[in-house]
């Protein structure tokens, strides 16, 4: 039994904020769950993170009250803690003064999804990141599956409203190859099940679309070895969603910026076939020359 973890970056609607609109899956054999679960519970405490998420996006971000808070790299975790904690109160406070609610809103979005990483610095934050990403790159047994849309492409020639189609669609006929190649001449098939980051427009959108798969297949294959609709976890409470949310950032960030140093930690995992990456494709203009095109038509 394969689990395969998913998560998208950017967003699927046209044009949207983001070039780009990456879907990733990350399966595992069930039984190396136990040993990736216990090793980014491993990271999460050489950072004094406790159960929190690693939710990548987020704790990238430059956080710019560190900035203002002298020697701040000097300070312990519970200093920095709390001088920061003190800033965003007053900051608070200020924005409620100046009757600027889009602003209060906003502000306090942000310190609610960052609150938990306030103690690490700026490069603290990218070692945390970049040490998850190492972990998951060394996992022999695990495999990266990803459909990574160029929007400004695919509006050209598709349908704009099926960029979440065309990616689920793409992901799901990849695992189900992948499954069938680990099933064949064994005793039994290998059967997979995704998970997927709970978000109810998302999870309506494909229960239905993978209800249809089973049906119909996909335009790729016959769906014979995933089993069940994906099933819908808490990312916070989850840790191996993060997982695909780190692989699915890396890729776009690659794509769209050309940050590479997350990318190559993961992009070892992207399933091949023959030396060619089967499992990834960037679905761009022909003659695109990334890495993943190139590793894709080599
Ligand atoms: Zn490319």
């Amino acid at each position: 039994m394969y689990l395969c973890y998913l998560d998208e970056s950017g967003t699927s609607s046209i044009p949207g904020n983001t070039s780009h609109f990456v879907l990733a899956g990350v399966s595992i054999p069930v039984w190396h769950w136990r040993d990736c679960d216990r090793e980014l519970q491993e990271v999460r405490q050489r950072f004094a993170l406790g159960e929190s998420e690693i939710h990548v996006a987020w704790i990238l971000r430059p956080y710019l009250e560190q900035r203002k808070i002298p020697r701040f790299d000097s300070l312990d975790y519970s200093e920095r803690r709390r001088q920061v904690t003190a800033f965003r109160t007053n900051e608070l406070l200020r924005l409620q003064r100046k009757g600027n609610s889009a602003g209060y809103r906003q502000a306090r979005k942000n310190y609610a999804q960052t609150d938990a990483y306030v103690h690490l610095t700026h490069d603290e934050r990218k070692s945390l990141v970049a040490e998850t990403a190492r972990r998951i790159g060394r996992w022999g047994f695990a495999r990266l599956f990803a459909e990574c849309i160029d929007k400004v492409h695919f509006s050209s020639v598709r349908n704009v409203e099926e960029v979440d189609q065309q990616s689920l669609e793409q992901v799901a006929s990849r695992f189900e190859r992948y499954l069938q190649l680990v099933g064949s001449g064994q005793d039994q098939r290998a059967f997979g099940l995704l998970i997927h980051d709970n978000n109810p427009t998302v999870a309506h959108r494909q229960t239905m679309l993978m209800r249809e798969f089973h049906r119909t297949g996909t335009p790729w294959t016959d769906l014979e070895s995933i089993i069940e609709t994906p099933l819908f976890v808490d990312s916070s409470l989850t840790a191996m969603v993060q997982v695909a949310d780190l692989c699915a950032y890396a890729m776009r960030r690659y794509l769209e910026n050309g940050e590479y140093i997350l990318f190559d930690l993961i992009f070892d995992r992207a399933d091949r076939k023959d030396g060619i990456v089967v499992g990834v494709r960037h679905f761009t203009k022909p003659g695109c020359n990334c890495k993943i095109c190139v590793a894709h038509r080599r």
